[in-house]
Parts: structure tokens; sequence; C-alpha cells
């Protein structure tokens, strides 16, 4: 994380990056970076996060830019809905429906949020520990 003082404010860098022209995932979703897609319909995009922290480490995101999960409004509930069903739709193509996988949005700073364009993660293939770090 980065962090810049401002008088008494201490702000993260990363949080003023909540419109879409600086956003890494509008980016990747518009085609200007690269991404390892591995699903794409109307409403959504999945990739392969660059980093993955389990055998199998997919990002479901919205094409919609909507910075954090505080930004989601009732219009929004399809579209959530929307990325749940295509984590389980990914595990169970991936052979994970009954050995389990977990699903994660971090929100903001303690929760580690690094890019500010909600995605839901997909992990499965190994023994996930609870509670998280
Ligand atoms: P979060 O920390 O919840 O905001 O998750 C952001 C995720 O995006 C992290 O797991 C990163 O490894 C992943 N990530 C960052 N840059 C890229 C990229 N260019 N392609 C795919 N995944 C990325
Ligand atoms: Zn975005």
């Amino acid at each position: 994380m980065h962090w810049i003082r401002l008088g008494n404010w201490e702000l993260e860098v990363g949080s003023y990056i909540r419109d879409m022209s600086e956003c890494l995932f509008c980016r990747i979703i518009a085609g200007d970076i690269k991404g390892a897609v591995v699903h794409e319909d109307n409403d959504l995009v999945a990739i392969k996060d660059i980093n993955p922290q389990a055998p199998l480490h997919v990002l479901i995101i919205p094409r919609q830019h909507i910075a954090t999960i505080n930004d989601l409004r009732a219009e929004n509930d399809g579209l959530v809905g929307s990325m749940f069903r295509a984590a389980a739709a990914l595990a169970k193509q991936h052979g994970y429906s009954e050995r389990g996988y977990r699903t994660v949005f971090n929100c903001n700073r303690e929760a580690g949020q690094s890019v500010f364009h909600i995605h839901l993660h997909l992990l499965a293939g190994r023994t996930l520990n609870w509670p998280p770090g």
C-alpha cells in the first residue's frame, strides 16, 4: 500500500483511483491491458489473478465501474448475483464444486482492497484456512 500524508489526513493513494480512466480493471476490460480471460458475458469479465493465491484464482469483474461494495445500489443486486453464479459455474467447470472453494470481496484498506473496481475472488484447489489472515 502507498500512503501520503496531507496535514492530519493519511490517505491511501489507491483510494484516488475511483474513476474509469485510471482504473486497471476498466483498462483490462477495454482491452488496453492484456488479461488472461476465462469467462466473458454481457455484464462480466473473469480473468486469472496475476498473483494467484491458490491453484485456481480467478477475479470476476463487472464491466460497470463500481469502486467498492460500499457503492453498490439496489439496481446492482442482479449484477452481484450474476457474479456469484459465474463463480459457481467456474468452480464447477474446474472440478471444485464438491471439494470446495472460496469467494471473497475485499472492501477498502483493512481488508486489503488494492484495485478500486469491485471484483469477486474465486479461490480453489487447496485447503483454505479459516479465519483468513
Ligand atoms: P484486491 O486486493 O482484493 O483489490 O484484489 C486485486 C487483485 O488483482 C490482486 O489479487 C492482484 O493480484 C490482482 N491483479 C493486480 N493486477 C492484475 C492484473 N494486471 N491482472 C490480473 N490480476 C491482477
Ligand atoms: Zn474500473
